[in-house]
């Protein structure tokens, strides 16, 4: 396998020699922010929900200001996509605080260290092979959503301690994806995705006032099923409507729309709706990149 170009500090380096220093406040504390994102045929998909999340991720850790110009970042992407000669691919652009010389107190002086990693993820779509595996199971796990108020839940942050607490919580198991409740009991998300289910022909998924992620393809199948002109809610659901759901589906960027076949042992079904949405999320992903 050739090696794989990255991209640091906005240099394009070998892979080999791709390396951040150990002091990174990325590395000794989770301090930084990131995006994964879709490259569809050398373009970026939904780029400036994408870039709008990570400068209001920046501004929850208040070092916005340090953000280089959106088309800067954009670029970077871009050529690292490039260099590797990849046409469809996986892309995590990050940006840490850096390097700073005190300890924990985050200083005003920020250089931050900014980093893309690429690798190539060949397309689904209408007629090709999903990249994931087959359908998703599900189960919930003990591990509560952070509350918002200790780490606010919008921000797309270095610390994924929440998501590999929920799928340690599944070892054991033969589920793939968490259900996380909020300290209330309500139903969030998963570790790394977004939870949608049908109930009597009316699409529901968790309010982003709750504890949630709002991902960019949730956005973009909420517009798709509200342009179909199907009955869409977002609000607080408990577990038990969604394990008596007629069908659930979890989305996130590499995932797309990923059918669910069972919720904590109960089969649903990957019904009409689910692959309406699946097939409907393809040809927009057909119509803005092909
Ligand atoms: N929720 C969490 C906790 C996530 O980590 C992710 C993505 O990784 C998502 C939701 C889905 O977000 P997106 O559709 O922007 O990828």
């Amino acid at each position: 396998m050739t090696e794989r170009t990255f991209h640091v500090d906005g240099r394009l380096v070998p892979e080999s020699e791709a390396t951040v220093n150990i002091r990174d406040r990325g590395f000794l504390y989770g301090d930084g922010v990131f995006e994964t994102l879709r490259v569809y045929d050398g373009e970026i998909f939904e780029w400036e929900a994408h870039a709008d999340r990570l400068a209001r991720s920046l501004a929850t850790l208040d070092f916005e200001e340090t953000m280089p110009p959106v088309t800067d970042l954009r670029q970077r992407v871009l050529d690292t996509v490039a260099a590797n000669e990849f046409a469809d691919a996986y892309a995590r652009l990050s940006m840490t605080r850096g390097v700073q010389p005190g300890k924990l107190t985050p200083e005003s002086r920020v250089d931050p260290t900014i980093t893309v990693i690429v690798s190539e993820l060949p397309r689904g779509g209408t007629d090709g092979d999903d990249v994931w595996d087959g359908p998703a199971t599900l189960r919930t796990v003990e591990t509560r959503r952070i509350p918002s108020e200790a780490l606010p839940a919008d921000a797309k942050t270095h610390n994924y301690l929440n998501g590999t607490l929920a799928r340690l919580d599944l070892q054991e198991s033969d589920a793939d994806e968490a259900i996380m409740l909020d300290t209330d009991g309500n139903v969030t998300e998963g570790a790394t995705s977004n939870l949608f289910f049908v109930d009597a022909g009316q699409l529901k998924t968790p309010s982003t006032d709750l504890d949630v992620l709002p991902g960019i393809t949730r956005d973009v199948v909420l517009d798709l099923a509200r342009e179909e002109g199907f009955p869409v809610e977002t609000g607080q659901y408990s577990l038990a409507e969604v394990r008596e759901a007629d069908e659930a589906f979890v989305t996130n960027t590499t995932w797309e729309v990923r059918p669910v076949t069972a919720v904590d042992g109960h089969d649903v079904e990957a019904g009409p709706m689910t692959k309406l949405l699946a097939k409907l999320f393809d040809e927009y992903v057909e119509r803005t990149h092909y």
